[in-house]
């Protein structure tokens, strides 16, 4: 964690790295209790962020080192690879100039399955 309170859970490991256990405990409920925010910036400049517990209602109470891969791609590109989450507390003053983006509903798209008789 920085002195600004950020921590990175995808910096570069080399090769074989497994993240420690604590690390693989932390849940997306935990940060939601704890005030984070999570930034998800691209290398395209696009940065936005989230609150964990509207990323909790799309993927579930889930680890937060398993948010990275649930993101589909960036808004803005298009490209999914380039993607890097961190999980920040901000001040008053930060969170005013962040863009923050709230969930406000969820469409579930109805796709039929046919079968033979
Ligand atoms: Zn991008």
């Amino acid at each position: 964690m920085t002195h600004q309170g950020i921590c990175s859970y995808f910096v570069l490991m080399p090769e074989g790295y497994r993240p420690d256990r604590k690390a693989l405990s932390i849940l997306l409920s935990d940060h939601e209790r704890d005030g984070f925010l999570v930034r998800v910036s691209c290398y395209c400049g696009s940065v936005r962020h989230y609150h964990p517990g509207d990323l909790k209602r799309l993927f579930g109470n889930i680890p937060i080192l398993s948010v990275r891969s649930r993101l589909r791609k960036c808004a803005a590109c298009g490209e999914q690879h380039t993607l890097k989450v961190d999980f920040l507390v901000m001040s008053e003053a930060e969170r005013m100039n962040a863009h923050v983006l709230r969930l406000v509903g969820v469409k579930t798209k109805r796709i039929p399955i046919w079968e033979d008789e």
